[in-house]
């Protein structure tokens, strides 16, 4: 029997063993929280997007994601067969697309997603919850156009990002909605 062989082989193995454990994910909360693992970055961006608590980072270890989502009774989000193996790894979705239409639908439908109250109310990059801040604190951090048009900001109380309702915010959550269905 060939290397790769023998490495399909276990692979299949292990994919076998995550299907059966992947039966132990109960939803216990409308508003779950997630850590992702590194191959999920844009996963991570889009539940941060629909308003879920998500931790990412590329340096998170495997030893991490796993102590992260025990401690803090976060959902494990991951491709790595070998990371869900683990005995200690309990709650978790194992994505197998790679699309992200099919990785949102089968996190809503694993943890039993059925609304999006949260959505838009996080940092893309920072997952911290947006706070309001004055159209008057955002001229000049905005362009023109977009102050000239907008009445209402928010803003990263970590990164200071501003954000605004726009065109944009209508698409996405036209996305998340026809995925919710
Ligand atoms: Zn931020």
């Amino acid at each position: 029997m060939g290397n790769s062989e023998s490495r399909r082989k276990a692979s299949s193995q292990r994919r076998g063993q995550i299907r059966l454990k992947a039966a132990v994910l109960q939803p216990d909360s409308p508003m779950p929280a997630f850590v992702a693992d590194v191959m999920l970055g844009r996963l991570a961006k889009w539940l941060r997007i629909a308003g879920f608590d998500v931790l990412y980072s590329n340096r998170f270890s495997d030893d991490e994601l796993v102590a992260l989502s025990r401690r803090e009774g976060r959902i494990l989000l991951s491709r790595d067969t070998r990371l869900l193996v683990r005995k200690a790894v309990q709650r978790f979705i194992f994505l197998e697309s790679e699309s992200i239409q099919s990785q949102l639908r089968q996190v809503f439908e694993a943890a039993g997603i059925t609304g999006l109250p949260g959505a838009l109310t996080r940092c893309i990059s920072c997952n911290d919850v947006l706070t309001e801040i004055g159209r008057e604190r955002v001229r000049g951090r905005v362009p023109p156009f977009v102050f000239a048009t907008q009445q209402s900001f928010k803003c990263c109380p970590m990164c200071g990002k501003v954000y605004w309702a726009g065109t944009h915010r209508q698409s996405v959550m036209r996305m998340l909605d026809k995925i919710l269905k």
